[in-house]
């Protein structure tokens, strides 16, 4: 009797072995196709700005193009081919096992505020104004380079999806637990249904596709993954038309102060 129940003991774990092996190679196959469509993607992504290039150099040089223009679309290309591998690097990065995560207690409020500042002269420009309301308690651990591209990257998103006149808040507030820096601006917004897959890599909304000094589609991709390093998280919310919010939460480091 012991060893019938023995036996049907192991045929469980048997039966449990080919399930968890069978998932296995249906992830590894997902991981697979996954890497497959990366490498479609940056190829295109890469081929994009390259066949620009070429196409106007050959029509500044066979005098169809005047040599004003094809040089400047030319730059044009080449800044963004650059913003791309950048971009790509800076995945690439993160994703890797080796990656080592600064640990060292940031004033939020300062670094965001700085970012800010670096914005002021493109939202003047623009002609769209940044409130703040930053408190200046919010102390979270983490990377402060990263940190500070993931500010970078949502008000430079921000600032791109909102017509002149319009106006950006961005507020940071917290307590001993959390702490939550709220970027939210009176743009065009997001349609819901392509809300989840903007955090992916190189998803653009049709809108967004359509311009041409568009970006990688890589920004709210890198964005994500720094703020999974922080054991944060990152949310999205919009409405098209009226707008978009990004919530970023991170541990707060306000309570390890009070304590030391
Ligand atoms: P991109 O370089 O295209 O801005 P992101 O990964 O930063 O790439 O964003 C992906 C897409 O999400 C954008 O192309 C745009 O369609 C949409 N998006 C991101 N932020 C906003 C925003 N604040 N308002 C409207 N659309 C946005």
């Amino acid at each position: 009797y012991s060893q019938q129940l023995t036996l049907s003991h192991n045929k469980d774990e048997l039966g449990q072995l080919a399930r968890s092996f069978n998932s296995l190679s249906t992830s590894l196959d997902e991981v697979e196709q996954n890497r497959k469509e990366f490498l479609a993607n940056v190829a295109h992504e890469l081929r994009t700005p390259l066949s620009y290039m070429k196409g106007y150099a050959e029509g500044v040089e066979e005098g169809i193009i005047s040599k004003e223009k094809g040089l400047g679309i030319i730059q044009k290309e080449a800044n963004r081919l650059d913003r791309l591998v950048h971009d790509l690097l800076d995945l690439a990065q993160l994703e890797g096992d080796s990656y080592q995560m600064v640990n060292e207690p940031i004033a939020f409020a300062e670094l965001i505020d700085d970012v800010v500042d670096q914005f002021s002269l493109a939202a003047d420009k623009k002609q769209v104004s940044f409130e703040r309301h930053l408190d200046d308690d919010c102390i979270v651990i983490g990377d402060s380079d990263r940190l500070e591209q993931v500010v970078r990257n949502l008000l430079d998103n921000a600032l791109s999806y909102t017509a002149s006149g319009k106006r950006i808040f961005v507020s940071l507030f917290g307590d001993e637990e959390e702490v939550t820096l709220e970027i939210r601006d009176e743009g065009i917004g997001i349609p819901e249904e392509d809300l989840v897959a903007v955090k992916q890599r190189f998803y653009r909304v049709k809108k967004a596709r359509e311009r041409k000094d568009g970006g990688t589609g890589l920004g709210l991709s890198i964005v994500l993954q720094i703020i999974q390093k922080h054991e944060g998280t990152f949310l999205l919310e919009s409405t098209e038309n009226k707008g978009t919010t990004a919530t970023i939460r991170l541990k707060s480091f306000r309570e390890n102060v009070f304590n030391s």
